[in-house]
Parts: structure tokens; C-alpha cells; sequence
């Protein structure tokens, strides 16, 4: 029997996802998530126990850690939006980078040295080559993509210093939702490519503003690998396997290998609605690269990670059940 589980943002959208595989899989998961971004409602286990609070809060986790005995810590809790990033620095290297190391001190003074991190291919910035392979080099073009390498090098020295074991995984496009539309991607505001062309279709928004049809690409606009968030969760799961069984520090790619543009999302999108997406073609957004795409190899050797959803239908589709489900998209608390 596995030993429990701590789920730091598991209210969140890949965390709940996560939150609701592991529990699949038998593990005892205890979420803990301040609700700033995540959601109540998004934890829908009987069996999965929400601590609303703080990463930062020494007490809190050391209490609970006490409590539960804690095999493994799956960190998500962070901010996410690379634009505030830019102009509200501090609060991403705060949240990001500073708070968690609370959260390190308690597992050093606790003995858990299991930890599977949310990074990210923003480590990357603009990629010296496609598709990234983990060697290439980090240079990230933001404070969110920095607020998140800085403590993958954290990570890092702490193995060095006192045996912690990491998985970094570094996510490509996170898209797509839970089959039965229970759960989804709820984020206020919205930024994201798919659910922002749903909303089109929806009228929630006017029209879908393509940044950018200028690009060094087949078709002009910008390439990304858009990985389903159930497959992210997967990884999970083989991360903490991985852990369990004594593996060592990694760093793996989350994505399909699969370039899509705006364009084919777009497309994709009126296949799956049957409706036609209302665009607007308007210039590049600041700091976006022309492409991004994993090589995923890495993780299917030393994981046995590898995506099921290749085809971007499938994301589109999961979403579009979310969001012309029963809660229209939304969590209400
Ligand atoms: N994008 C777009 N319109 C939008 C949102 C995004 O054209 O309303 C483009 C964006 O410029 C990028 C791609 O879609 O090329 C994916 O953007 P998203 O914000 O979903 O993810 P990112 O790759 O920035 O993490």
C-alpha cells in the first residue's frame, strides 16, 4: 500500500485533473490549495481531503505531514500568467519560487524526499532547435518561466545537499478536460488558445483574436504542442512510481511530439462544434516564440510516460464537453 499523497494546487486545472487519476489509482491524496485560482468544486472525490491553505504556512504543513505521512509531494501551486509575470514580477518569484521553499524545509525536516514539480517548457524560452530536447538550453524570456527554473535549481542543490529526489516536468500546451465533463478548465480571465476559440463559438466573447499570421510557419501562425491534460496527469503518476521505486532526479518533457497551429485549432474546432469560429487576424502578442514542440523520448524511456491523445480533436473535444456541459465551463465556488 502506497503512502499518502500531498497535492500542493490540486483545486487547480491540471492538478484537479491529477487530484482525480491518482485517486483512481488507489492513492490516499490531500490536496492543499490557498482557492485563489483553484476551486472547490473542482475536487470531486469523496475520498480526496481539500486543506484550504497557504504553501508558504510552515505550521500547516508540517501538521499535516504529521497527520498523514506523506510518501510523496506533487507540487502545482503557482501563478501562471506570463504577462503579469512582466509587469508584477515579485509576485510570480514570491509565489513561485520563495513560497515552496517552506514547503522544502518541512519535507527536509520530515524525511520525504519525493517531490514531482509543475515546470515548464517557459524554462526554455526560444528554443535554440525543435523539436526541445531537455538538454537544450534554458533561457527563459519571462519572470513566470524564470520564477519556475530558479526552482528547478533549488531542486536540484537540495538533492545535493540532503538526497531529495525530483521530477521536473515540463509542460508543453495543457489543453482539454476530464471525458465526462465533470471537471475543466476554469480560469478568470482566460487566456488559453482552445478555450478562448470555444468561447467564440459560444459568444461569450465576440470573436477569437488570431496574434499573429506573420510567423515563419507553413501556414503563419504561431506552432504549439497542445498535450491533453489527462495524459499530463498520467505522468503523474509514473513520476511518483518512479520516485517510489528509488529513481533518481529527472527532468522530462510533457508533450505529444505533434506541432499544431492557431489555424488547425481553429479548424479542429468547427469539426468538433459543427459551428464556425468568428476571428479576427491581429498582430503578434509580445513574447510569443514561433514554435514550440517537445521531443517527448526522454520521458517514454526513463517514465514509460507517453501520450494516448495525439490528435488535437481529441482536446478540443474534451473541452467543448466541459464547456457546453452542465456547468457551462464554470465552477461555481
Ligand atoms: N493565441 C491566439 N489568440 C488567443 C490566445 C492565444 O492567437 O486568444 C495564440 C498565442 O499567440 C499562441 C498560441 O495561441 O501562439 C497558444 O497560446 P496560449 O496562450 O494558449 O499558450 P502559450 O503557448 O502562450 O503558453
Amino acid at each position: 500500500m502506497s503512502l499518502p499523497v500531498l497535492v500542493t494546487g490540486g483545486a487547480g486545472y491540471i492538478g484537479s485533473h491529477t487530484v482525480r487519476f491518482l485517486a483512481a489509482q488507489g492513492y490516499k491524496v490531500v490536496v492543499l490549495d490557498n482557492l485563489v485560482f483553484g476551486h472547490r468544486d473542482a475536487i470531486v472525490d469523496a475520498g480526496v481531503e481539500l486543506v484550504v491553505g497557504d504553501i508558504g504556512d510552515k505550521a500547516l504543513i508540517s501538521k499535516l505531514f504529521d497527520q498523514y505521512g506523506f510518501g510523496a509531494v506533487v507540487h502545482f501551486a503557482a501563478y501562471a500568467y506570463v504577462g503579469e509575470s512582466v509587469t508584477n514580477p515579485l509576485k510570480y518569484y514570491r509565489n513561485n519560487t520563495a513560497e515552496p521553499l517552506a514547503l522544502l524545509e518541512v519535507m527536509q525536516e520530515k524525511g520525504c524526499k519525493n517531490f514531482v514539480f509543475s515546470s515548464t517548457c517557459a524554462t526554455y524560452g526560444v528554443p535554440e532547435s525543435i523539436p526541445i530536447v531537455e538538454s537544450n538550453p534554458q533561457n527563459p524570456i519571462n519572470p513566470y518561466g524564470r520564477s519556475k527554473l530558479m526552482l528547478e535549481w533549488v531542486l536540484k542543490d537540495c538533492d545535493t545537499a540532503w538526497g531529495l529526489k525530483t521530477v521536473a516536468l515540463r509542460y508543453f500546451n495543457a489543453s482539454g478536460s476530464s471525458e465526462d465533463g465533470k471537471i475543466g478548465e476554469d480560469h478568470n480571465p482566460e487566456t488559453h488558445l482552445i478555450p478562448r476559440v470555444l468561447m467564440a463559438v459560444t459568444g461569450e466573447i465576440s470573436h477569437l483574436d488570431v496574434f499573429g499570421t506573420d510567423y515563419p510557419t507553413p501556414d503563419g501562425t504561431c506552432i504549439r504542442d497542445y498535450i491533453h491534460v489527462n495524459d499530463l496527469a498520467s505522468a503523474h503518476a509514473k513520476a511518483i512510481g518512479h520516485l517510489s521505486a528509488g529513481g533518481d532526479s529527472l527532468a522530462c518533457n510533457l508533450g505529444t511530439g505533434v506541432g499544431v497551429s492557431v489555424k488547425e485549432i481553429i479548424t479542429a474546432t468547427e469539426e468538433v462544434t459543427g459551428r464556425q469560429v468568428p476571428v479576427k487576424y491581429s498582430p503578434r502578442r509580445a513574447g510569443d516564440p514561433p514554435q514550440l514542440l517537445a521531443d517527448p523520448t526522454f520521458a517514454k524511456e526513463n517514465l514509460g510516460w507517453e501520450a494516448e491523445h495525439k490528435d488535437v480533436r481529441d482536446m478540443v473535444r474534451s473541452a467543448w464537453a466541459w464547456m457546453s456541459g452542465p456547468r457551462k465551463g464554470r465552477y461555481e465556488s
